[in-house]
This record gives structure tokens, sequence and C-alpha cells, in this order.
């Protein structure tokens, strides 16, 4: 099998292996090929992760922050060495083009990494003056041991966006990557301990949903991140409320694009391409839901539809000229087919795409046209489920409070992407949509600098930026008393 890791998890800054655990697989999307066999973590190795990331936690919670930095970076440095290597199991895993792997996964969490290693020696407190010379202090301290979930469609990058910021707070992480992408988590442990992190402080356990709860359940667990589906949130929210667990949840949308009659149309093309059909449609904060003003609906759908088909190029992920790869997993093809036909079901015009595709060599592989609706209306499911696939539906609106309404009118509110040459109204409209991410004539991007997550049912929490830090970390306050102390008697 050509990615079958070392063992199946990563404890205690060693590969373990639990052969009696339940066997699962890792598949490459292109083929439907078994890359590696693994076996799902049982409650003493759970355990036993836990007990080992505690320990670690203390020793690297007393390091000073400044030298943790340092271990952070030095992990960015190995994964910008290592890219290449890291983004060819990505794509094995994920089945996502290569094109994209090199420059959207392990370098993002490099990023991420180098970013929360610089801030490190920053996380501070504040000094109150209390009068008197008497004076108060805050510290800021780690939570402890904390658990990340991971969902599929960016397995490394994920862990590093929680692991990066719980580690500059002197915290551990017990990370369970989704069982559909086991794989990279595994390569981001063994650079962590070469980087000098000590052992158990990043763990890597692998298993399904009842080893994620387990983490979640398990007393040593101070915290619990998840980036997944809003059902899973709920669950996961569930147990750690009953256990009462501080949690992160950073999960789906039906994200609105709105496109004015003013924008530039080959920009707002562009966006929509990138909000629908990056990573084969597989991305949270998509913009699926593309609301065009009716005056330039025509010359958009025409400019979509010429550049979708001389541009896009389905085929073999691990060629490096490929910008569509297959879906990530059989379950998915079938979900996202299943949407194709019901947009058609609930009478929205199909402009192009809607159908499962072949590609020579990869006769296997979960392969789908890019795929346009348009002239969809609010109310139907195609328009306001998440598909998690290449599927765009195109709403037509008139005015900018009818728009907003509509955009609205959900219970995600992950992400939104206004274009318009108005500055006033870009501003405007950006304030009005109940979303945690707005763009404003882009759509997309996700610098680690800028914190990210949902609104409404799209999660709590934050990560990324400075606000992450507040997620990982608690205020202990500290009275000093430079005075006498008074008592009644
Ligand atoms: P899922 O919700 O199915 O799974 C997410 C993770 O949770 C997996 O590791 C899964 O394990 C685990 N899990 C499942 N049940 C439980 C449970 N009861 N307790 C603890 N953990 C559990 O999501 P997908 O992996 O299918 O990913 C797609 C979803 O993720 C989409 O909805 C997408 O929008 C969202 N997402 C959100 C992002 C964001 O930042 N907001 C970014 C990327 C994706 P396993 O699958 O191994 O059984």
């Amino acid at each position: 099998m050509r990615a079958q890791p070392t063992a199946s998890h990563y404890i205690n800054g060693q590969y373990r292996e639990n052969a009696e655990g339940a066997v699962f697989t890792s598949i490459y999307p292109a083929t439907g090929e078994t890359i590696a066999e693994l076996h799902i973590a049982s409650v003493e190795l759970i355990d036993e992760t836990m007990q080992a990331a505690s320990k670690g936690q203390k020793i690297w919670a007393a390091m000073a922050p400044v030298e943790r930095g340092r271990v952070l970076q030095r992990a960015a440095a190995l994964l910008r060495e290592r890219n290449r290597e890291l983004s060819e199991l990505e794509t094995l895993d994920t089945g996502k083009p290569l094109q994209e792997t090199l420059i959207a996964d392990a370098a993002s969490g490099a990023d991420c990494l180098e970013y929360f290693g610089g801030i490190a020696a920053s996380v501070t407190g504040e000094h109150i003056d209390l009068g008197g010379g008497t004076f108060a202090y805050t510290r800021r301290e780690a939570l402890g041991v904390c658990v990340g979930i991971g969902a599929w469609n960016y397995p490394i990058q994920i862990a590093c966006w929680k692991a990066a910021p719980a580690l500059a707070c002197g915290n551990a992480m017990v990370f369970k990557p989704s069982e559909v992408t086991p794989l990279s988590a595994l390569k981001l442990a063994e650079i962590f301990t070469e980087a000098g992190l000590p052992d158990g402080v990043f763990d890597v356990l692998q298993g399904n949903g009842p080893v994620g709860a387990g983490l979640t359940a398990h007393p040593l667990t101070a915290k619990v991140s998840l980036t997944g589906s809003v059902p899973t949130g709920k669950r996961v929210a569930a147990l750690a409320g009953e256990h009462l667990k501080k949690v992160t949840l950073e999960l789906g949308g039906k994200s609105p694009l709105i496109i004015f009659n003013d924008a530039n149309v080959e920009n707002a093309v562009s966006a929509a391409i990138n909000a629908n059909f990056y990573s084969t449609g597989q991305i949270c904060s998509n913009g699926t839901r593309v609301f065009v003003q009716k005056g330039i609906k025509d010359a958009f759908l025409e400019r979509l539809k010429e550049r979708t088909e001389a541009g896009s190029i389905i085929g073999d992920p691990m060629d490096e000229s490929v910008n569509v790869g297959p879906l990530v997993s059989e379950p998915q093809l079938e979900k996202v087919l299943g949407y194709m036909a019901l947009g058609q079901e609930e009478g929205a015009r199909l402009v192009f795409g809607g159908n499962p595709t072949s590609v020579a060599a990869l006769p296997d592989g979960y392969f789908v046209e890019p795929t346009v609706f348009a002239e969809v209306k609010d109310d139907m499911r195609i328009a306001r489920e998440e598909i998690f696939g290449p599927v765009m539906c195109v709403l037509d609106f008139d005015t900018e409070e009818e728009v907003l309404a509509r955009a609205n009118d959900t219970d995600f509110g992950l992400a939104a992407g206004v274009f318009t040459r108005d500055l006033q109204r870009g501003h405007r409209v950006a304030a009005g949509l109940e979303a945690g991410t707005c763009w404003i004539n882009t759509y997309n991007l996700t610098p680690i600098e800028m914190p990210f997550g949902g609104h409404k049912s799209s999660g709590i929490g934050r990560e990324n930026g400075h606000a992450a830090l507040e997620h990982y970390s608690q205020v202990k306050s500290v009275y000093v008393e430079m005075g006498d102390v008074e008592a009644a008697f």
C-alpha cells in the first residue's frame, strides 16, 4: 500500500500500533485503491494518550513562551521543507489536485505555526491599579490538554490551525483526524518531535465518532475544538456541555456571494469559481448561493460557462495541470450526485454540468462535473442545504434590501461575499450580513492573521488571529494587597 504509515497512532513522541483495534482504510479517491490500513484506538489507548499528554503539557507550559514559539517556528520551517512530500500525501488521502495541495495545505499550516510561534511570547495579562499601591494583575494561562477533531477536506491545515494556537498558549493537543483522511496528521506529529516539542504535547489518535466522543468526555480533557458538520457539532457540544468542557466549533455553511450590477464581471466570475469549484467544492466557507443582480446576470452566466468550459481540467490529481480532482469518497459522490438530480427535479435550470464523469486511466475515481444551476429559488433544498461538492446555485435579485434579507435567511452564518464598485454599499452590506467572515470584492481568502469562525449555527469561537488565543487560554486574576488587612473584629 503506497501510503502505509509506520503505525496508526502517534503517542508520547513515537508511533504506536494497536493491532487489536478495528481496521479501517484510507482510499485514494482518484482510483478507489486502498492506500493505507489503520486501527481504531481503544478506550485504553485513549486514556494512555490523555495521561501522556497531561504529563507533557506540564513540561511544555513551564517552558519560556519564547522557547515554545521557537519550536513552533522550527516546525513551520520543516513543513515548508517537506511541502512537496506532504502535498503528495494529502493529494493521495483527499484526492485534491496537487496544484492545490502544494500551495494551500501544509503551506497554510506552516503559515499558522509561524504566526503563533511569533506571538507566543506576547500572550500577556494586564496590570490593574486599585489605588493606594494595591493592584491586581491577570495571567493568561493554558487550559491543559485540548482535543482537536478534524474534518476530511483540509486535514493537515485543520490540524495546524488547532495545534498552533493551542501549543503557543502552553496546552497539549490530542488530535483525531477524520477517519477518511488519517495520514498527514501523523507526519505533523513527526515534525513536531523533530522540532523539539516535548513528548506527549502533540499526539494523534485514529478513529471514528466514538473515539472523538471518548476524547471529548475524558476527565483530563480541558477543551475540544471540532471542525465538522452542524449535526456533529451539536453532538460534540452536548457531550462537552454534560462534562463542562470548553468548546470551539467550526461547522458548515451555505454562504451567500452577492454580485451587484456594478461589479467587475471577470473578478466576480473568478470569485464564484473559487467559491464553488476549488477543492471540488469541498470547502466549508464556499459561497454556494450566488445572488446575481438581474442587470448583470446574463453576462455573468455567459462568462462563467465560457471560462469553466475552457479552463476546468478534470483529471489525475497528481498531474499538476489538473485543477478539478475527484470527490473525497464514494458516499460523498453519491450525496453530490443526489443533489445534482434534486436540482433538476426541483425545477432549477441546469446551466452546465450535472453529471458524474470519468477520466481515462482512472475509471473508478469519484469524479463529477462542475455544475451550475440558475433560476434557483430560495426554498429549494439545493439552496438551503450544504452540498459540499461543486454545485453552484445562482439566484436572481433586484434590490440591496431584498438580497440582504434573503442572504441572511438561513441558520448557517459562516461566510459571505459582496461584489460592488460602490464603496459605501460594500461596507453597508458586509455590516448587514450575518456571517463570521465577509469578503468585499474577493472570496475565500483566509490569511492566518484574520479570525475565522461562524455566526449562528456555523460555529462557536474563532480560529486564527489574536482571537484564537482567547479560546486556548484562561485568565487568572491575582489581587496584591500592599496595605494592611481590615477585619470586623
Ligand atoms: P463530520 O461532522 O462528519 O465529522 C467531523 C469529525 O468529527 C470527524 O473526525 C468525525 O469522525 C468526528 N465525529 C463524528 N461524530 C462524532 C462525535 N459524536 N463525537 C466526536 N467526534 C465525532 O464532518 P466531515 O468530516 O464530513 O466534514 C465535512 C463537514 O465539515 C462539512 O459540514 C463542512 O462544512 C465542515 N467543515 C467546516 C469547516 C470550518 O472551518 N467551519 C472547515 C472544513 C469543513 P469520523 O468522520 O472519522 O467518523
